[in-house]
């Protein structure tokens, strides 16, 4: 080899990027929250259950198979271009472990591509629908950026406007899927909401999760996880969402399950 093409050759190492590891450690530390929202078996197992992960990192699926032994794990997304690893990971889990896991390309909101999760809305459901700061997405409805800074002014690509979010529309349709919806939120003012797309995105604002909690308290079972463990009385729902608005002042994280 001539000193040339050596060069050359450190060259195209150097730009070799780090791999970003932190899409296989963080998944540890968010299921370690969740993982009190699952009903776990005399085991420590899932066993027999199968799990809709919505807005997945495909690397969640992966360690809840090894942990949880359940049936099946799908998890949806509408860009897998973060996680090149998608295919790999569904083919190659098959060797190790029992659970089944299947990844697709496609929107909660694809009615017709929905068809292949085979549920129907009664018997057939999954038993768990994880949304991982994933809900956030999720809004459809009108901007509501003026709500928030009354200088907002809607652009054509609706850079910095925000949705609002129906909570009855998406938490009708997560009850559709599944028995039980998991629901993490968390905000950390030091990471930037890389897959916000459009005016979806961007974190719960107090009235929001009041809007959300007045719903949800009105007609369902909530478990609260994180940061306290509790169970809201429905009854006293005037009281309680005043206790939960509370809590959230205080942090920006959240993990509670919702039953109908
Ligand atoms: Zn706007």
């Amino acid at each position: 080899m001539d000193e040339k093409e050596g060069e050359e050759c450190e060259e195209g190492a150097k730009k070799e990027e780090e791999p970003d590891w932190s899409i296989w450690t963080d998944p540890l530390e968010e299921l370690s929250e969740i993982e009190d929202a699952f009903e776990l078996d005399e085991n420590g197992k899932l066993r027999g259950k199968a799990i809709l992960d919505i807005g997945t990192d495909c690397v969640k699926p992966l360690y809840m198979a090894l942990k949880y032994e359940p049936e099946k794990i799908v998890g949806i997304n509408e860009d897998f271009s973060l996680y090149p690893f998608e295919s790999t990971l569904k083919q190659k889990s098959k060797f190790f472990m029992e659970t089944d896991i299947q990844f697709h390309e496609f929107s909660l909101f694809d009615d017709e591509r929905l068809k292949v999760l085979g549920v129907d809305g009664k018997e057939n459901r999954f038993h768990f629908v994880l949304l991982y700061k994933t809900l956030h997405h999720l809004r459809t409805g009108e901007c509501v950026a003026r709500e928030r800074g009354p200088k907002h002014r809607c652009r054509e690509d609706e850079k910095c406007c925000v949705y609002e979010f129906r909570g009855k529309e998406i938490f009708d349709r997560l009850f559709e899927l599944g028995e039980r919806v998991i629901v993490c939120e968390a905000f950390y003012p030091q990471e930037k909401d890389g897959d916000k797309v459009r005016g979806r995105g961007g974190y719960f604002t107090i009235k929001e999760w009041d809007r959300i909690f007045r719903y949800l308290l009105k007609k369902h079972d909530v478990k609260l996880i994180r940061p306290t463990k509790y169970s809201p009385d429905s009854k006293n729902a005037k009281m309680e969402l005043r206790k939960i608005k509370a809590k959230l002042r205080q942090v920006d994280y959240i993990c509670f399950y919702v039953k109908k």
